[in-house]
């Protein structure tokens, strides 16, 4: 199958993974993630956060049980089709040799200037990038490294805003930054959400109290679920 756009409605049931089938990583994962909600996982590093949503891209297949996308199961859409419509977020997104401006729109190559400045504008990249000294036209060293680590998330969200993806995986940054970048990735992490389906491996504390579902991740299993009220 191929779709246009998912609703971002998105089911584990009873998922078993492995590497080697004498050490399993993850065991009997089951849960419903309605389509716009924000699922914030957290727990202990390798317990399988990352795994989980490796097996949602389809980056491997779950060894025992099911995964359904809007109602069908994962592996019955087409891989590019499913990937082209899951946005990927990573701690320290890959910035490549070239402008501001060309970074961000590696989301979306069609993208006119125009297109490019709003999406940096919704994800609160703007504030930044009009004060460098050239702009949007301001080339990146290879890797971003010219640009702190806070503004490289920034344009990473900025990138991903234009992709416009309809389920979002965020590995959400350890590293501390200074506080008025910390507050605009938060407002620009808030608007990428929305109306997406989010999973979200969470460090900051925010993300975690305004999640619809907390899934505590231990040794492969979900040790808990809840929200902030109730865990
Ligand atoms: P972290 O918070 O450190 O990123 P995590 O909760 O995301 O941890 P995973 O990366 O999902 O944990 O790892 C779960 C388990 O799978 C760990 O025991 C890890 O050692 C193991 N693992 C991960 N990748 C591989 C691999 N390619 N081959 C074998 N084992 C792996």
């Amino acid at each position: 199958i191929a779709k246009d756009q998912f609703d971002g409605d998105v089911e584990f049931r009873n998922v078993e993974f492995y590497y080697n089938a004498d050490k399993p990583i993850l065991k009997n994962i089951s849960f419903h993630a309605k389509a716009g909600e924000t699922i914030a996982l957290v727990g202990p590093t390798g317990s399988g956060k990352t795994t989980i949503i490796q097996l949602l891209n389809r980056f491997y297949d779950a060894k025992q049980g099911q995964i359904m996308i809007d109602g069908e199961d994962s592996t019955s859409y087409q891989l590019d089709n499913l990937r082209d419509h899951i946005g990927v977020v990573l701690q320290d997104t890959y910035l490549f040799s070239g402008t501001v401006r060309e970074n961000i729109r590696y989301g979306k190559l069609s993208a006119t200037d125009e297109q490019v400045e709003k999406a940096a504008k919704i994800a609160y990249a703007h504030n930044f990038i009009k004060y460098l000294p050239q702009g949007y036209d301001t080339m990146l060293a290879s890797g971003g490294m010219n640009i702190s680590q806070g503004q490289r998330q920034l344009i990473a969200i900025a990138r991903a805003i234009l992709e416009d993806p309809d389920i979002l995986i965020l590995d959400e940054a350890t590293s501390s930054v200074d506080t008025m970048t910390e507050v605009h990735i938060q407002k620009g992490l808030n608007n990428l959400m929305k109306g997406r389906t989010s999973f979200v491996i969470a460090h900051r504390l925010k993300t975690i109290e305004n999640a619809d579902q907390i899934f505590v991740i231990k040794d492969g299993t979900i040790l808990e679920k809840g929200n902030h009220e109730t865990l």
